[in-house]
């Protein structure tokens, strides 16, 4: 399996999904065969920046590590990839159609004390997309 952490156009971190070179529809992530028509050929894409909510839930109970509550949102990201992640803003500024932004961060640490390395959405602040 590739790495599905990689650098971006503009030279942030980002996720690393693929585009299928014979149908066009991305995925997350990349894979070596298209989900959706079974070609075999694709190519690594980043999935950076502009998405939009599709829906979201507030989470009010949580594993050890998260603080409570925080949005779980699926978000479509505009190369055509719909993801599950964590929103980093408060529930009270999320809603379906709200303009996010997907960004690879530190989300916390292990038992260890180190950095973990995780994406997150971030309400954009340039409004709807
Ligand atoms: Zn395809």
């Amino acid at each position: 399996m590739s790495d599905v952490i990689g650098v971006g156009p503009d030279g942030d971190y980002c996720l690393i999904g693929g585009r299928c070179t014979h149908c066009s529809r991305a995925v997350f992530p990349l894979r070596e065969m298209c989900v959706h028509c079974l070609s075999p050929d694709s190519e690594p894409i980043p999935l950076c920046r502009d998405g939009a909510v599709y829906s979201y839930t507030v989470i009010h109970q949580a594993a050890p590590g998260f603080s409570v509550p925080y949005v779980l949102a699926s978000v479509d990201l505009a190369a055509g990839v719909r993801l599950i992640g964590q929103v980093a803003d408060p529930p009270g500024e999320v809603a379906i159609g709200t303009a996010v932004e997907l960004k690879v961060e530190p989300t916390g640490e292990d038992s260890a004390g180190r950095r973990v390395i995780g994406f997150r959405f971030h309400v954009s602040k340039e409004g709807h997309i």
